[in-house]
């Protein structure tokens, strides 16, 4: 096996809360397999809505400190029922949005692929017949004003739509250059990069994509589509094939990764990583789904495939080259195990448990 060149890279890993322990174990015994035993190294941190129960802090100190100055964050997942605030809204969320604002985290990356074992809903489809990625700006748009919007005497209550030239730039650079390393849409070969927005209705969305069509004389390589957002949901069921890359509004984005998702297999399988200029932070798709937790039955895919995602942003970013390979073995862990169909997640109609699924696919890396 290669060995990666750099390392040991520091891992600031916060487990959270309901499946967030048992997902995170299986993500970490996966990645040391993949790279080996010292090329990571875990630092485990508090954090989430059970910490803020216990101290009234979801994201203590120590733990901001460690995701800012360690090479990548890895997170379980955060959210306890009735764990929530004076003003109702819930503690869960507040740890991975203060990271997000805090470390500028501004693309949400949400690959939607359509893995080999894996029945789609849409039934034209099989493995590999769907391979696009969303790239939902982060830091702006609708909820920018999460917080802060306007509730007057019972009666009328609004928030801003915030969309700037600098937000809007450098999420849509993002996204063309991802696409430039991606090997197209299924359907055609075709890079291409879909702008998401209601240009029709709103002046801030059609500010939106005339920033995303400055930004392309950058990439003249790249094709470039638009979809209104309420006409890219029908697409994503018709045609997801036509897509490659897809850059979008922070709400809107947030909307349409759930659904690419859904027809992939869902949330239990989708993974996501949040990443700004010097950051990155990587988390299954899903909540903490306290309903299911502590009972082995969750899926970790989606926490394993989001560890992937962290090797490659790491080997990107150091030019470490077996980091994208063990990056690519887990991945082909992954689908191979799915594939052969014998360990199957309960989220996907299995009945495979969280620790069966986590020594099928340890078994497929060869560890
Ligand atoms: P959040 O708002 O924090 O994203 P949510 O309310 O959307 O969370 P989840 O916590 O993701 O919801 O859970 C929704 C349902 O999906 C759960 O009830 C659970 O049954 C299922 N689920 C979520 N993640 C997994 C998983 N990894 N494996 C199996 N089932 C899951």
């Amino acid at each position: 096996m290669t060995r990666p060149a750099a390392g040991p890279y520091r891992i600031a890993t916060i487990e959270g809360d309901g499946i967030g322990p048992e997902v995170t174990k299986a993500a970490l015994a996966v990645l040391k397999a993949a790279c080996g035993e010292d090329t990571l190294d875990f630092a485990m941190l508090n954090g989430g809505a059970g910490h803020y129960r216990a101290t009234g802090d979801v994201l203590p100190d120590e733990t901001m400190a460690a995701c800012r100055e360690m090479d990548a964050i890895l997170h379980g997942a955060a959210g306890l029922p009735g764990v929530v605030y004076p003003d109702g809204t819930e503690v869960g969320n507040d740890l991975h949005l203060r990271l997000r604002f805090t470390l500028d985290l501004y693309a949400n990356v949400r690959p939607i692929k359509l893995l080999k074992g894996v029945t789609s809903p849409l039934r034209a489809f099989e493995g590999g017949g769907i391979d696009y990625v969303i790239v939902r700006e982060n830091t702006e748009g609708l909820y920018a004003s999460r917080g802060a919007g306007v509730l007057l005497r019972g009666e009328y209550a609004s928030d801003s739509l915030v969309i700037t030239r600098k937000g809007t730039s450098r999420v849509a650079r993002f996204a063309f250059a991802l696409s430039r390393k991606r090997n197209g849409a299924p359907r055609d070969g075709r890079r291409r990069l879909t702008v998401c927005d209601k240009a029709n209705i709103l002046r801030s969305y059609a500010f939106f994509r005339a920033v995303c069509d400055d930004v392309h004389g950058e990439f003249p390589d790249i094709d470039i589509d638009y979809a209104y957002a309420d006409a890219i949901t029908v697409h994503l069921l018709k045609r997801p094939d036509f897509y490659d890359v897809i850059v979008a509004e922070n709400m809107f984005g947030d909307i349409i990764s759930d659904l690419g998702a859904a027809t992939v297999g869902g949330m239990g399988i989708s993974p996501s990583g949040e990443i700004g200029d010097s950051h990155g932070l990587f988390q299954g798709a899903h909540g903490s789904a306290p309903d299911i937790a502590g009972q082995d039955v969750a899926s970790p895919v989606a926490t394993i495939l989001s560890g992937a995602m962290m090797l490659r942003w790491l080997a990107d970013k150091h030019g470490d080259m077996a980091l994208d390979e063990a990056a690519g073995r887990v991945e082909t862990a992954v689908e191979r195990v799915l594939a052969a169909g014998e360990h199957v997640p309960a989220d996907l109609g299995g009945s495979a448990r969280c620790s069966e699924m986590t020594t099928a696919i340890l078994r497929a890396l060869g560890a």
